[in-house]
């Protein structure tokens, strides 16, 4: 007999049963994106014999393909599919892509990529709604709950981001695999985890009652007349057509800017256009959302510095007093590290809080994740006052801005996963989940145009330069970000009357 809704939504204790199996999902599905995403530049520089600004540039196209994808996977998954068939679509579209890069990564590198990006954005955004889908409307333990998930986030982009590389590069397993063969393992392990996967959501689809089925569907929550199947085959066709598609924006990067200035637009007009047929309360709920999306443009924009000019500063800036580990690894991983372990427990702080009547609503997290990114960059900033006259400063005080970023992290993207969930109709739950991750990906492009001004600036000076020029920027961002934090604390009266009784 399968779970009503309600029985779902009713659950006893912190967490739904059924957040644990998404969360594994989820957990493979990361692995596979991350795995991937660490191995691009240095694959395209080393076995495509690319310069080291067109890996750089191509990696950002990648990336940003990546995330505006999530608003095509979740708007057809609201018209069309639903989430889980959108999702097992995405799943099934990486593993072809990791399976294509397994097979001859050299010859197939940028078809193997298109793939990845369509799959990722049917995937991505759809199974975080199904979350959402987990709570009542207002249930106070929902921020708890993404929380939860966003922790499995980060354990798979941990695992996939550290091995996949390292056997690629023949740093692990080297006695194992061939040389010829170690790249072609490393994208092959993508796919296996990713097959993982949709193993685990097909075992989890049965305690999900009616979660995440397709519109139209007899059992559906929100009664419509069932989706005609030339539909549905429709939407798989025309992912395919993507395909190509993408995969010649990506290798041509020009093409990335033309696509990052039509595409926001193009999506806000189709938002106002949505808009325009809810009624007057749920569309004051839209507003706020769309608030709470800009703002998060924002923070990307600053965070993501992580893979740009914060991997430059690790690697030219940063000595190894952190117990002898490499500046870089940290830099890359040591956020997710911090999250695994932190965000549960925040987590359970927002439940703790609420129990006592003082739980900050999300536009004061969001305000306090700009406060604390700005507090990170402050620390960033202050790296300077340890450094020798090589310009070489000390880790450890590099390892704690990124724990202070890290709170930032968590008081804003697993917080904005659930406000989105929350402030959407149930017919726009997908659309609204994947322009959450559009802004990731104008954050990205937002990243990329201030990593580059940082390093212009740098060319020709000496080490110790360069950091006089890199804290100085990163003091600039920890200033935007803090006025950005008192912005929204501001504003959030005003916010708040938009979301009416969402808190
Ligand atoms: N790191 C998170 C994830 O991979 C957030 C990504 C984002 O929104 N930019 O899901």
């Amino acid at each position: 007999m399968s779970l009503t809704l309600d029985e779902i939504q009713n659950f006893k204790g912190k967490y739904p049963r059924q957040i644990w199996s998404l969360f594994f999902s989820e957990m493979w599905e990361r692995f596979c994106f991350y795995g991937m995403r660490g191995m691009l530049v240095f694959f395209m520089i080393s076995q495509l014999n690319f310069h080291e600004k067109e890996a750089n540039l191509q990696y950002g196209a990648t990336q940003a393909f990546v995330y505006a994808f999530t608003f095509v996977g979740g708007l057809f998954a609201d018209k069309i599919l639903g989430f889980r068939k959108s999702l097992f679509w995405g799943g099934l579209l990486m593993i072809v892509g990791s399976l294509i890069l397994a097979t001859d990564p050299h010859k197939f590198f940028f078809l193997g990529i298109a793939f990845t990006v369509v799959g990722t954005g049917f995937f991505k955004p759809n199974i975080s709604s199904m979350v959402g889908q987990l709570y009542k409307p207002n249930d106070s333990r929902a921020d708890a709950g993404f929380s939860l998930f966003y922790a499995g986030i980060n354990l798979g982009a941990l695992l996939g981001g550290y091995l996949c590389i390292a056997i690629g590069k023949g740093e692990i397993l080297s006695n194992t695999i061939s040389e010829a063969m170690r790249w072609n393992v490393a994208f092959g392990l993508a796919s296996i985890v990713m097959v993982i996967s949709l193993i685990n959501f097909i075992f989890t689809q049965k305690r999900m009652g009616t979660i995440g089925l397709q519109p139209g569907h007899p059992l559906a929550e929100v009664k419509a007349a069932p989706i005609p199947k030339w539909k549905e085959y429709g939407v798989y066709v025309l992912s395919l057509i993507f395909v190509p598609i993408i995969m010649k924006m990506v290798a041509k990067t020009e093409y990335t800017d033309y696509f990052m200035w039509t595409i926001g637009p193009l999506t806000l007009i189709y938002l106002f256009y949505e808009m325009s047929k809810v009624t007057v309360s749920e569309r004051k709920k839209l507003w706020a959302a769309l608030v709470f999306i800009i703002f998060s443009i924002l923070f990307w924009g600053i965070y993501e510095q992580s893979g740009g000019s914060l991997s430059i500063f690790a690697a030219k800036n940063l000595n190894k007093d952190l117990l002898g580990l490499d500046p870089n690894g940290v830099n890359n991983s040591g956020g997710a590290f911090f999250i695994i372990f932190l965000a549960p427990l925040i987590g359970l702080l927002w439940i703790w809080l609420n129990k006592r009547k003082i739980e900050p609503n999300t536009i004061v997290k969001f305000g306090l994740g700009f406060i604390f990114l700005g507090a990170g960059y402050y620390v960033l900033f202050a790296t300077r006052l340890f450094a020798d006259l090589q310009g070489i400063t000390s880790l450890n005080f590099f390892t704690l801005a990124l724990l202070i970023i890290t709170l930032g992290e968590l008081c804003l993207s697993p917080i904005g996963l659930s406000i989105m969930t929350k402030l959407s109709t149930k017919n726009l739950q997908g659309m609204m989940m994947g322009m959450w991750f559009l802004a990731s990906a104008y954050g990205q492009y937002v990243a990329g145009i201030i990593g580059a001004g940082l390093a212009t600036a740098k060319e020709g000076s000496t080490n110790y330069d360069a950091l006089i020029t890199y804290t100085d920027g990163y003091k600039q961002l920890g200033l935007y970000a803090v006025i950005a934090g008192v912005v929204l604390i501001l504003i959030s009266p005003f916010v708040k009357k938009l979301m009416q009784d969402v808190k």
